[in-house]
């Protein structure tokens, strides 16, 4: 039998599912989260929509990305900020029953960098992911696998603390980078500041206004502290941030290369800037559950 897989993509805002079989993807679909994750029993409308995906393509596997912290063993939903209905619950297995197919999950970032990663010529041993949206998505590629921590809480930069910041986070703590170096912290100065321009164009307009010159230093010095803790050969950038109009991307790269540790890291690091789609995570996602349930097909 050939093998096929299905691919979902739970964000805060939209839920995307794409199939694949034979390098061919189809079935792309996009609804709204609240469509499901409001409903009274959540779960049982997640797999109401899965299965209608399944009705037209029988597949060996599905796998789950997710805005949050999964347990180690990718099996329970820790803390999904944005989506609580999930929360305290082995969302793969219950899931699983209700489909009667293997169903995987890993965190919705780690699809984006997979996808990314098999962009590159070959598959490197060491790279780090940032991909700045809402919030700060990280991703660690470490002896050639994702690194995931003890707890599951690995690549939580997002969650460092920044100094003179006591701004609360959606994670429950105060102070938090995230908070003031992410899309939602773009979005509320540019409500407060300039709202007259759209916000895809703030940078277009208002790039060199101090208060966005400060982000990206921000950004820049974030990044370069992970960059000084890991040394990967590869650093992958993107995000819907980034992918604003005219967003200052030489300016960032120069700012995490003037805080790199010179000379390894500094001479050594290669950064690629990703061009995410629509359908990147859902793609990622396939090409994850055709790693995970190969060995079973
Ligand atoms: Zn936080």
């Amino acid at each position: 039998m050939t093998a096929s897989w299905l691919g979902i993509d739970i964000g805060g805002t939209s839920t995307r599912l794409l199939l694949n079989a034979q390098q061919e993807w189809y079935g792309f679909r996009k609804v709204a989260t609240a469509s499901w994750a409001q409903q009274p029993q959540a779960l049982d409308a997640l797999a109401a929509l899965i299965n209608a995906t399944l009705e037209q393509q029988k597949v060996s596997g599905v796998m789950l990305g997710l805005p949050g912290i999964l347990s180690r063993d990718r099996q329970q939903v820790i803390s999904l900020p944005f989506i609580q209905a999930l929360d305290h619950q082995p969302v793969a297995a219950l899931l699983a029953q209700r489909l009667g197919v293997p169903v995987a999950m890993d965190k919705d970032v780690n699809h984006l960098m997979l996808w990314d990663l098999l962009q590159l010529d070959a598959l490197p041993a060491h790279a780090v992911g940032l991909y700045l949206g809402t919030g700060m998505g990280n991703s660690l590629w470490l002896n050639g696998n994702f690194y995931h921590g003890q707890h599951g809480g690995a690549g939580e930069i997002g969650h460092m603390p920044w100094r003179d910041n006591d701004l609360p986070c959606p994670c429950g703590n105060q102070g938090c980078v995230e908070t003031l170096t992410s899309g939602s912290w773009l979005a509320r100065w540019a409500a407060k500041n300039q709202a007259a321009t759209p916000l895809a164009q703030l940078f277009s307009h208002h790039g060199d206004h101090p208060d966005l010159q400060a982000f990206i230093a921000r950004l820049g010095q974030t990044i370069a502290s992970e960059m000084n803790i890991l040394d990967p050969e590869y650093l992958i950038l993107g995000g819907g941030v980034l992918a604003m109009a005219d967003f200052p991307l030489g300016q960032l790269r120069d700012v995490i290369f003037r805080h790199l540790r010179p000379p390894v890291t500094r001479q050594g690091l290669k950064v690629v800037f990703s061009s995410v789609t629509d359908q990147t995570g859902c793609r990622g996602a396939c090409l994850a559950a055709e790693r995970h349930f190969r060995r079973d097909v």
